[in-house]
């Protein structure tokens, strides 16, 4: 169990695993593949350009998925967490879906953004919600402008989005928990270090967790690793002053 001080700030950093006792499989896990596709070949720019139909025919396979997603425990136990702590939780997560929200946590940032929105490549219309499927044969969207609609996801080689507030959430959290993450995946596999490193300003390290069934790569980072599902681990872990 984590006693959560009065004084203690947390930040927690959530990856593709704390979904997939939801069904969605995780990018690195059994049903990682999309049609043989690796992400990569379907989530850069690179295939974008290459092939717009399949990128958003792999979208709109998300976008189905994620909607008859429910989230599971571990989704609640982070929302009660924060009805808890409320501004001194930074909830950041890599996932793409919206089952924290769909379980009750208000103030999600989502550095590699969310699935059901969509943004114009051309113009500065900012990004908005869209629920709708794009599959061949039918026309990719366009915008008014005329300009290309994508998803408004962060794709590999792309910059993740929020990262000056998140780092200056990482600057001053006590507590740093990395959840169903492998820990390859960068600039979010280097936030542990930051949090537990010596040079932050005005501050001492962090403590640093990580929860998942498996160790992940930069497990050594990490004050102590909790190995086991997020669903079940999480519920029962959390006594906060
Ligand atoms: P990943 O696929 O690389 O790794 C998933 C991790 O989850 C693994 O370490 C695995 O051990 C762990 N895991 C599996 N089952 C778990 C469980 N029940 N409880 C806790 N952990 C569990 O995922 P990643 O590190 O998040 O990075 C891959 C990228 O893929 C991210 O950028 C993310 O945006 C994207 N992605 C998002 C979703 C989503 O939105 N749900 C799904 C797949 C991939
Ligand atoms: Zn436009």
């Amino acid at each position: 169990m984590f006693h959560i001080l009065a004084a203690d700030r947390v930040f927690i950093l959530t990856g593709a695993g704390i979904s997939a006792e939801s069904g969605i499989p995780t990018f690195r896990g059994a049903g990682g593949l999309w049609r043989n596709y690796r992400s990569e070949e379907v989530a850069s720019p690179h295939a974008w350009r290459r092939d717009p139909h399949l990128v958003w025919e792999f979208y709109s396979m998300r976008r189905r998925a994620a909607a008859e997603a429910k989230p599971n425990p571990g989704h609640l136990a982070l929302a009660a967490l924060e009805h808890t702590l409320h501004d001194r939780l930074f909830l950041c997560t890599q996932n793409v879906d919206n089952l924290h929200e769909n379980a009750g946590s208000r103030r999600v940032v989502h550095m590699h953004g969310e699935l059901f929105k969509s943004r114009c490549e051309d113009c500065d219309r900012p990004p908005f919600d869209d629920p709708n499927t794009y599959d061949p044969p039918a026309a990719l969207p366009k915008c008014d402008c005329g300009g290309q609609i994508r998803p408004h996801v962060c794709w590999f080689g792309e910059v993740p989005y929020h990262v000056d507030e998140i780092f200056r959430a990482l600057n001053e959290c006590t507590i740093y928990i990395a959840i169903g993450t492998s820990g390859v995946v960068e600039p979010a596999a280097s936030f542990v270090a930051h949090a537990h490193g010596p040079d932050r300003p005005g501050q001492g390290r962090a403590q640093t967790f990580y929860i998942g069934p498996e160790e992940p790569a930069n497990s050594a980072a990490f004050t102590k690793c909790l190995l086991g599902k997020a669903g079940q681990l999480l519920p029962n872990l959390f006594l906060c002053d």
